[in-house]
């Protein structure tokens, strides 16, 4: 009764919020246990070249099927784990499920690895990468991380000594969502990068928008001129995949080349062998 002549605007909100705290708590000890007891799946999707649309590598995501709720987003349960202390765990999980994965491919196709930024707050993640690495039998070479901008800024020099370890065993990095952070230009001459990943949202605005049209240009341009690979990430139509290509960019990925899929299904395309598309009509 006290409650209810005293809902005033703030504390109408109150009940809503100790709920959502109660539903986070759940959400947290359920992620705790599918780490456990490996109720986390990864799916691969294909990284493809440019040119011929043929695969390169895969793009390992993490899934969590949870008993109630359905397949749940990374969007929403990699910050979960990143405040719950859970994601160096899962993080390990991963690369290990990864590289075992990959080491059962051919040699020519890679697999990228999603690497959070509270990881790089181990002083032994270096090491431990490359103990995954050894102990499942991947050649470094066929390693990409994918690191995003953020990580730069909050831990530069760790981060730094961290990736240069990597690289000189040989171990690829990639910096993912390029062009959305708050990094500067400088952090691409400072850090080992190997591979600009173009954030899907230029992607998207590609063909509408002649602003985005010219960021992706000026991105692959800057690739080439640094020497670094360029990823378009998020590519969805034919008419995307064509500008891309006439601008001779190196790598696309997206739904019009192939969906996250599971490992039994990427092992199926890597077999089939040949495009991801039919012959795609080049641009006049
Ligand atoms: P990301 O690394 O940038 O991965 C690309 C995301 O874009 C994936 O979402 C992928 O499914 C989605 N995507 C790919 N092609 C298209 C497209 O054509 N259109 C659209 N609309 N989306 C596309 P997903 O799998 O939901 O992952 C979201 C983010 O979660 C990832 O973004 C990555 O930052 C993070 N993540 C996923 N797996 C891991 C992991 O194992 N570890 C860590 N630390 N983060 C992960
Ligand atoms: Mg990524
Ligand atoms: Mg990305
Ligand atoms: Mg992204």
């Amino acid at each position: 009764r006290a409650k209810e002549a005293g809902r005033g605007t703030y504390r109408f909100f109150e009940p809503e919020m100790d709920r959502r705290l109660v539903e986070r708590r759940k959400l947290e000890a359920d992620l705790r246990q599918a780490l456990a007891a490996d109720h986390l799946e990864l799916f691969y999707q294909p990284l493809a070249d440019c040119r011929s649309v043929s695969v390169q590598g895969f793009e390992a995501l993490l899934r969590w099927r949870h008993p109630e709720r359905g397949m749940v987003s990374p969007a929403e349960f990699i910050p979960l784990a990143e405040e719950c202390g859970l994601i160096n765990a899962m993080g390990a999980w991963v690369l290990r499920t990864a590289c075992r994965e990959a080491a059962t491919w051919p040699a020519h196709i890679s697999v990228a690895v999603n690497l959070s930024p509270v990881q790089f707050r181990q002083p032994d993640l270096a090491a431990e990468i490359l103990a995954i690495l050894a102990e499942t039998g991947l050649v470094p070479q066929r390693l990409e991380l994918e690191i995003t901008e953020g990580v730069l800024i909050v831990e530069p020099e760790r981060t730094l000594a961290t990736l240069n370890e990597l690289k000189a065993a040989g171990v690829r990095i990639s910096l993912d969502d390029f062009g959305t952070g708050y990094s500067s230009l400088s952090y691409l001459q400072r850090f080992p990068f190997d591979k600009l990943k173009i954030d899907r949202s230029f992607i998207h605005a590609m063909e509408s928008h002649a602003g985005s049209m010219a960021i992706v240009r000026a991105v692959i341009a800057l690739g080439r001129s640094l020497h670094l690979a360029v990823t378009a990430e998020g590519v969805e139509t034919e008419k995307q995949l064509v500008l891309l290509q006439a601008q001779a960019c190196d790598q696309a990925q997206g739904y019009l080349l192939g969906k996250p899929v599971p490992a039994a299904e990427a092992r199926h395309l890597i077999a089939d062998n040949r495009p991801l598309l039919p012959r795609v009509q080049a641009a006049e």
